[in-house]
Formats: structure tokens, sequence, C-alpha cells
């Protein structure tokens, strides 16, 4: 057989993250402001308010100086603003093309509105390719086979994710996490896919269930590669090793943008695969002050959509904090690295000390199998204070003794003051005793609303 070409896209993917990328980006951002602001009310009014036209906008800094950042709050307050009138909402962010659509995903908000996510054919498109790419580099190829156990009706990652990989031509097979554990897990017998797309929660919860529901373990499901995204976890050492371990298959983690990680043995964060089609900044959380994309930096990710409509905004955030790394990559791959380090909403402050969550899971992982991995962090006001210590309930794993408890929970603490310079008070539970979750995980137990219940 031919060797196979090193990326999908040779032309765009051999020069992300250059200047010449750069110019690209800039004719693009150029013309895809000029159209919002002619043909979407939702954009042409935000403009309108900072006071900035598009001819206003010449250089690079006019643009972070001028274009507001659009918040998580802001595009909810849009939500709320338009009546929940789907119609008005999805017109308003992408005018005529609002009547040429090809599927509108929905998300439930916290208010219990869905938020609407709509694309058209080109918003696919980026889709696609974006998926094309990530594919090509994880080793998935046109004829493969994959598992689709994302909650289907998530944004991009459900029903869009099946069809970009139809559009790759390789072949999903949709069961989604709505059908449950044992159904993922009898599919992926059945159907032998190369690869299975789904949440950390997924993939760790099914290691656990496949025993007693296949008669073996995951491994005897001989994937190749597991694609893990919508949560931070396929991003920690630890929770890796672990799902590595079990399927005895690569993990990968793609997605809080246009990005997948490689395969280099450790975790190099995801490489940024679509500068062409969207432009990723990092701001300041509180200014939105532009941080330059260098190594080590951390900010607030905004994102610009570049084609297509608005698909990920016009320097919208979803709230993902993140660190970005731009020298080589030790896979030899293009694109600089980025990892979610947390979540704005999930951000905690323990005597001045920001701590997000996947910190704290990782250290917990690292106990495995001590411990289940499975923990709660409970909290006794609403976030992001926290008056220490910080309250944490972990699972003890299989077989350890009450005995030991007590030791392991004094060396649980000095690793977390190592790692997120904290000493958190520690409750033990019996391993299986906190609800495990198929999509998204809740690792904050709010006790303070059943308190006010
Ligand atoms: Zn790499």
């Amino acid at each position: 057989m031919a060797e196979r070409r090193r990326y999908w896209n040779m032309e765009v993917e051999q020069i992300l993250n250059t200047p010449e990328m750069r110019d690209l980006q800039w004719s693009r951002m150029k013309n895809k402001m000029e159209a919002l602001y002619e043909g979407a009310s939702f954009w042409r009014s935000r403009m309108e308010k900072a006071g900035v036209t598009p001819e206003q906008v010449r250089t690079w800094d006019d643009f972070t100086d001028r274009i507001p950042v659009l918040t998580k709050e802001e595009f909810r307050e849009y939500v709320d603003e338009c009546e929940s009138d789907m119609t008005r909402i999805i017109e308003g962010w992408m005018g005529e093309e609002a009547n040429r659509l090809v599927c509108i995903a929905a998300t439930s908000g916290t208010t219990g509105t869905p938020t609407p996510y709509s694309l058209n054919k080109g918003d696919l498109d980026i889709w696609t390719e974006f998926t094309s790419r990530a594919l090509w580099r994880i080793g998935i190829y046109p004829g493969d086979r994959v598992l689709q156990a994302f909650g289907l009706s998530m944004f991009l990652a459900g029903v869009p994710m099946c069809m970009s990989i139809a559009d790759y031509g390789a072949c999903s097979i949709p069961v989604g996490a709505e059908a449950g554990t044992e159904r993922v897990l009898s599919y992926a017998k059945l159907f032998r896919p190369k690869a299975m797309m789904c949440t950390p929660s997924l993939a760790e919860y099914m290691i656990e269930r496949a025993p007693t529901s296949l008669g073996e373990g995951v491994d005897a499901l001989t994937l190749e590669a597991v694609i893990c995204g919508g949560e931070p976890g396929a991003g920690i050492p630890e929770v890796r090793r672990k799902i590595e371990e079990a399927y005895g298959a690569k993990l990968f983690d793609l997605g809080a943008g246009l990005g997948c990680s490689c395969d280099y043995p450790e975790y190099q964060g995801m490489h940024w695969l679509a500068d062409d089609l969207v432009m990723m900044e990092l701001v300041d959380q509180e200014s939105h002050e532009p941080i330059p994309i260098e190594d080590g930096a951390v900010g607030l990710a905004v994102f610009t959509t570049l084609a297509g409509t608005a698909l990920l905004g016009f320097r919208q955030t979803i709230g993902d904090i993140m660190e970005v790394h731009t020298s080589p990559c030790s896979c030899g791959g293009s694109g600089f690295r980025y990892r979610v380090i947390g979540r704005t909403d999930d951000m905690l402050k323990v005597k001045g000390v920001m701590i997000y969550p996947p910190a704290i899971e990782g250290v917990v992982n690292k106990f495995v199998p001590r411990v289940t991995g499975e923990f709660r962090i409970v909290l006794d006001e609403p976030p992001p204070r926290v008056v220490p210590p910080l309250k944490l309930k972990i699972e003890f794993g299989e077989g350890v003794e009450p005995g030991e408890l007590e030791s392991l929970a004094e060396e649980i603490c000095e690793e977390m003051h190592r790692a997120v310079k904290i000493r958190p008070q520690i409750t033990w539970l019996k391993p299986k005793t906190l609800e495990r979750f198929t999509k998204k995980k809740k690792l904050m137990e709010k006790a303070y609303e059943k308190k006010s219940r």
C-alpha cells in the first residue's frame, strides 16, 4: 500500500500558525465582519453598541480593541431578549442564511429554555473539514467505522459529527449516550468499530460496566482509538492512562474548539487544526485584554469564525480557560497546542488561589486503584469563593481496608498541596456510591442548594 500523506489537507495544515496563515485570517476576518454587519442583526447591533463599523477595523489591534468579546452570559441574555423565539434567535445570528439550515442542535440551558445552535451547509462544511483533519491524524481513514456515543443532541459533537464522518467517507455508527451504557457496549461489540467517540466519563463508566454487561473487559472490544471530548478528562494524564490501559487503545482528546490531541505517548495538549476556519485568541478572563498566543500563555479562549456563517461566533467565548504551547510538538505535527485548564463557571477560589476541578481530578486519579477515581467537591456556598478547607468526597478503591484510609487521606492531601496549593478535607465513600455520568460529569455537589430548600 502506498504511504499515506501526512495530513488530510496538505495545503493548509502545513502553514498552520504561520505569518502566511495570519494574512489569510485577516482577509477572511474582514469579509466575515462585513457580512455579519450587513446581514445579521444580532452582530450588527453589537458593533453599533460598541460604536464600531467594519471600515474602522484596519489592524489586528483595532480588532481586539474595538470588537467586544461575546460572553456566555451575553449570549444567554440575547436568547432571553428574543423570548426564546427560536426563529428570531437564529435569524438575528445568521440573517438570510437562516432559510438554508441543514441542522439545528439545541442544548438545555440552566433556565430550562434550550439554546439553539444552527448550521447551514457552509457551517457543516467547516465541521466536516475539521473532523476530516482530526480523524486523518488519529489514523481513522475513509472506510473505517466509528461508533458515535456522544449525546446525539450535543451541539457539534452530536448529529453534526455523524454527518461529518459520513462526508469524510468513514462510517459513523450513531448510538448516542442517550441510549445508555449497556447499548453502547453492545453496539461496540456487535459492529466492531475501529474507534469510539464519547465523553471520558462514559469511557470510564464502560470500564466498570463491561464485565457484568458483556462478560468481558472493554479490551475485548479491540478498539484502536477512543476519541473523547466534551469535558477535560482525556487531557488529565491519570484518566488517560486508565482509559488507554483498560481498552488497550490510544486515547485522543478532541474539541473545545477545532483541535485534537496527537499520538505522542505523553499528552501534549490538542493541536489547533483549523486556523483558516476558526481563529482562536486568548484574552484576560476579567479585562478581556488580549494575551498573545505564546508558549505557556494562559487565558480565556475566544473564537472568531472565518468561514460559513457564525458557527462559533465572532469573538465569542464559551468560557474555557486554556493554556497554549507554540514550541514544536514532539510528534512533529503542525498547529499550536492548547489544553483546557478549566471553565470560568467551575472556577473556585480558596484563600485567593484559583482552582479548577480538572486539577483536582488529576490528583485524585493518581491514587487509582486505591481510590476509584470518582469524587465530588462539596460546596457550602455558591462558588467561586470557598472557605477552607475545600471539602471532597472520595470513593476508596475495592479491597482497601478501613484502617488504611487515614494515611491515604494524608497522602492525597500532601499531593494536593504540592499540585494545587490546598489541603482539602476528605470524606471517604464506599466504591460505587456516587452517581456515574454518561454525558458530562458533575463534579460539584451544591450542598448550599439543599440547605435553602
Ligand atoms: Zn503533537
